[in-house]
């Protein structure tokens, strides 16, 4: 049991005697760690000290925040395995696939920010004005559980490169890598106060967070539902936000395309992480009369994902991270078949061999309308939706047809036609006949799904407010 009864607060831990939250085991369900249900007071200390440390820090050198990075990089490395084992024990991310992108993205990305950091521009010339980027001021960091250490170092690291301070919050279901990442920082030259972790419930310390006068910044990723109220809150004071949140993300399988290829690059991507991840493409859009087909190919592709223990190194599908997670899936399947999609594959029982942890199927619905709720509201479990289409026009509308705009895929034999279609879709990324992920492209969200853009220079221009001088 690993008990983290402190949150850290201006370059101390700071114990806590209050309530604890239990953290729970994705594959057994057991309690495995306990984490302050902090008050609004440890947040409103919280964000006393990164106001305090914040007129240092702005004005810090380059050498300063590369040094405090490339401190970070390397404690992140460092600890990578332990990163891995926790985000897998947490979330169920089979640990194959947790050790280099639960604990590979959060260096890289870090690394990044080193490489980009001493060529970004602070200043630039406009005719007779210098225009200064000056960082924002303290920012309030607030991450989900599905990626949770790498949520957190997409905020903190452009943040501090930029010269703000920051108070995370980091989700209560997940919490245990933002503490290593705060022992991690403790060990580093980061002046007292430059980060600063409050542990507790989104509707306390969330809430004071969101609303406090001397946050000027809210970087949030999570529900579509807690970015409203972050959005109202914020308008109160005219607070910047940074909204990163959910998606229904659509694959586009057109006429000349592999369809194996396709079928079963979309159907590796909508199961990834058992598919609680905001950019899962859940809904397949393959032409009508190789809909069939298509079902066959998907529920080919879903039976090698046998669901099994996430840190056993065979295992290539594990739980959900919650009881209420796995509920919520299961009662989403229930919900197609009584809509009157066709069950390809899973359903709504326990897998078989799994009584304990938090397991569902994973499951193919065919013939989904698009207008259905399975079609229209983000599921974050591992369920595909296959919807035919007429034509390349209506698989454009059915594509750009939901509230969100996070990304998607086109598939074409022809790469100059998937890109024209590509630039049709109403969404943040597209990728093109499986281009690769890049740590350094823009990612954010059309519509529901999101403002802002996080990663790369865009993910630093974020943390920056725009000052001109006329000289
Ligand atoms: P959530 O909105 O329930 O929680 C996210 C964070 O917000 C948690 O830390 C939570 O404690 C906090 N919170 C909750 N209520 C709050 C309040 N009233 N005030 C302030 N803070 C509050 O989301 P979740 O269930 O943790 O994460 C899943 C969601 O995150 C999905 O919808 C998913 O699509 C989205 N997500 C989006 C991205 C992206 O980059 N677009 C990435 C990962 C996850």
């Amino acid at each position: 049991m690993n008990e983290l009864s402190k949150n850290y607060i201006n370059g101390q831990w700071v114990r806590w005697s209050g309530e604890l939250i239990d953290v729970h085991e994705a594959g057994t369900g057991d309690v495995i760690a306990r984490v302050p249900a902090s008050g609004r007071e440890e947040m409103e200390q919280a964000i006393a000290a990164a106001d305090a440390a914040f007129e240092s820090w702005s004005e810090s050198t380059l050498e300063q925040r590369l040094t405090v990075l490339e401190q970070l990089h390397a404690g992140l490395k460092e600890r990578a395995p332990e990163i891995a084992e926790t985000v897998s024990r947490e979330v169920g991310m089979p640990i194959k696939l947790a050790t280099p992108i639960q604990a590979g993205m959060p260096a890289a990305v870090t690394k990044t920010y080193l490489k980009l950091l001493p060529d970004f521009q602070f200043t630039e010339q406009s005719g007779n004005s210098e225009v200064q980027y000056a960082p924002v001021g303290v920012v309030g960091c607030i991450t989900p559980w599905n990626y949770p250490l790498h949520q957190v170092i997409l905020k903190i690291v452009p943040a501090i490169a930029a010269g703000c301070t920051v108070v995370l919050k980091p989700s209560e279901i997940a919490p245990q890598t933002a503490y290593i990442l705060a022992e991690i920082l403790d060990g580093t030259d980061l002046p007292k106060g430059v980060f600063n972790m409050v542990c507790g419930l989104g509707q306390t310390v969330g809430d004071t967070l969101i609303k406090h006068p001397d946050v000027r910044m809210v970087s949030f990723t999570g529900s579509t539902r807690t970015g409203h109220l972050i959005a109202h809150a914020a308008a109160d004071d005219f607070k910047r936000i940074a909204l990163e949140m959910g998606g229904k993300s659509a694959s586009v399988i057109l006429p000349d395309a592999d369809l194996a290829g396709a079928v079963k690059g979309t159907v590796n991507n909508c199961l990834l992480n058992s598919g609680q991840t905001c950019t899962a493409l859940t809904r397949m859009l393959v032409p009508a009369d190789k809909h069939d087909e298509a079902c066959e190919l998907a529920a080919a592709a879903v039976a090698k994902m046998t669901p099994g223990n996430p840190l056993e190194e065979t295992t290539r599908l594990g739980p959900l991270s919650s009881a209420q997670q796995r509920d919520r899936v299961i009662d989403y399947i229930k919900l197609g078949i009584e809509e009157g999609a066709t069950l390809v594959a899973g359903g709504p029982e326990a897998p078989e061999g799994c009584d304990k942890g938090y397991f569902v199927k994973a499951t193919v619905f065919g013939n989904v309308r698009p207008d259905s709720r399975i079609a229209q509201e983000e599921i974050f479990g591992p369920v595909l939706s296959i919807i035919p289409y007429n034509d390349e026009a209506e698989a454009i509308r059915i594509a750009n047809g939901t509230q969100y705009g996070l990304s998607g895929a086109v598939w074409s034999a022809d790469d100059a036609h998937a890109k024209r279609v590509a630039g049709k879709l109403r969404t943040g990324q597209v990728t093109v006949n499986g281009g690769a992920f890049n740590a350094l492209a823009p990612f954010g969200g059309f519509g529901h799904s999101g403002l802002g853009r996080e990663f790369g220079k865009w993910g630093l221009e974020e943390f920056l407010e725009v000052r001109s001088l006329q000289l």
